[in-house]
């Protein structure tokens, strides 16, 4: 193991400088003064979790190859030592933070998508999802990939039970030293005929080689969703949370909410650091995958993070975000799609929505809304999907919005 990968409990302000020859510009880039500087060096090491039956310990905070570039040495630094998506990274790109660690010090997960379409119509191909890893090994010279993960997951139970593409091209690769463990990361197919996340999870629990799950959590979420992680937790399990910042981008951007923010009750906990803290202190939970776009947010979660413990404050700002999204933010639930007689997407496009509003990713959005067979403009305004939306969401009128800002 690297000595500083263990032995730092946090950042010097020689170690923050150092961290990479980009660091004088992370800190412009984020306008982090002297005062940010100083937390950099009181940042402790994140906490680690056992992932489920693969047995590795990783970070309370996964990182993905997507984040920015400036903040990875800040993150490995600090203890990130799971990299999701790191296919996308080739010997040229990876970051040096992470690369010039010994390779058995972090984790690297290699997504395989299924083929010939998109997650609803695409298939399962042996073959192909061998041959994708095997390129992204030769491509990435990382020697071999930690975690294979099945990327949105099976369409149901029946499917997971019959169709063994995805866990032969996995075995062939293990066998071969290029995979280790195996994970999926599951969506609701209740929309196709499917089933729910939860309930594939909690088969493949009991009847699969799959070593651990990522799927949509959040603040809010029904009790369902904290039973299947319990669990998973009794199972040995890993379990993985994504989608955790319900709504907070466009709670971020709005000033009514902000002034409300600086109400007295509020203080000292933002709805970004209460959420992160939320998360935390699920102990039946190994990780969460956060969106992090810049060094402030890293930092800042970071330290939430190993805060772990919720304050009344961080409460009161949960419920304000709640309270702000009621209406207006998709919760993934797909409770509302089997209800709808024309068959439409209406929690992927509401995803996408999320993209354009929360992550700020327009083009993403519409690229992905674009892939659609059937967008918003299909629907007809029978109101069917409404009663079983927890949220209150005006689907209707909601499908014309994200159409006029995706279409
Ligand atoms: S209102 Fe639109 S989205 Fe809702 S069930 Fe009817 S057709 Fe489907
Ligand atoms: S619109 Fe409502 S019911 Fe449908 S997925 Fe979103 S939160 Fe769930």
């Amino acid at each position: 193991m690297n000595k500083n990968h263990h032995d730092t409990n946090g950042l010097s302000r020689r170690d923050f400088i150092k961290v990479s020859a980009t660091g004088a510009t992370a800190l412009a880039l984020t306008g982090m003064g002297a005062l940010n500087a100083t937390a950099a060096e009181s940042t402790p090491q994140l906490p680690r979790r056992r992932y489920g039956r693969t047995g590795l310990q990783i970070s309370a905070l996964v990182g993905a190859s997507d984040w920015n570039p400036e903040v990875i040495p800040l993150a490995v630094k600090a203890g990130v030592n799971y990299w999701h998506k790191a296919q996308k990274w080739t010997a040229e790109t990876m970051p040096d933070a992470i690369k010039s660690q010994p390779r058995e010090s972090y984790y690297l997960e290699v997504v395989v998508d299924r083929v010939g379409g998109d997650n609803k119509r695409g298939h399962i191909d042996e073959e192909q999802h061998y041959q994708f890893v095997k390129q992204a090994v030769a491509k990435s010279d990382v020697g071999y990939y930690d975690v294979f993960k099945f990327h949105f997951g099976y369409h149901s139970i029946e499917e997971a039970k019959t169709n063994l593409g995805v866990i032969n091209a996995f075995e062939r690769l293990k066998k071969e030293g290029l995979v280790k463990h195996l994970c999926i990361s599951q969506h609701h197919y209740k929309d196709i005929n499917g089933d729910m996340a939860f309930d594939i999870v909690a088969y493949l629990m009991d009847h699969s080689p799959f070593e651990a799950a990522q799927f949509f959590h959040t603040y809010g979420d029904e009790k369902q969703i904290a039973d299947v992680i319990a669990l998973a937790k009794q199972k040995d399990f890993g379990t993985i949370a994504m989608k955790t910042m319900r709504g907070l981008g466009r709670a971020g951007a709005d000033d009514k909410f902000q002034a409300l923010l600086a109400e007295p009750r509020y203080k000292g906990s933002t709805p970004g650091t209460a959420m992160v803290k939320w998360i935390m202190s699920n102990p039946n939970l190994t990780a969460a995958v956060i969106a992090t776009k810049n060094f402030d947010q890293l930092q800042e979660n970071l330290a939430a993070a190993h805060a772990a413990t919720l304050s009344m404050n961080d409460r009161h700002s949960l419920d304000l975000l709640a309270a702000f999204n009621k209406g207006q933010t998709c919760l993934l639930c797909s409770a509302c799609v089997t209800r709808c007689p024309e068959e439409i997407a209406i929690a992927d496009i509401l995803r996408y929505e999320r993209y354009a509003l929360d992550y700020h990713e327009l083009s993403r959005a519409r690229a992905e809304y674009k892939t659609l067979t059937k967008n918003g403009t299909a629907c007809i305004a029978c109101g069917d999907c409404m009663p079983a939306c927890k949220e209150d969401i005006n689907i209707i009128a909601k499908l014309k919005q994200v159409h006029n800002l995706l279409g």
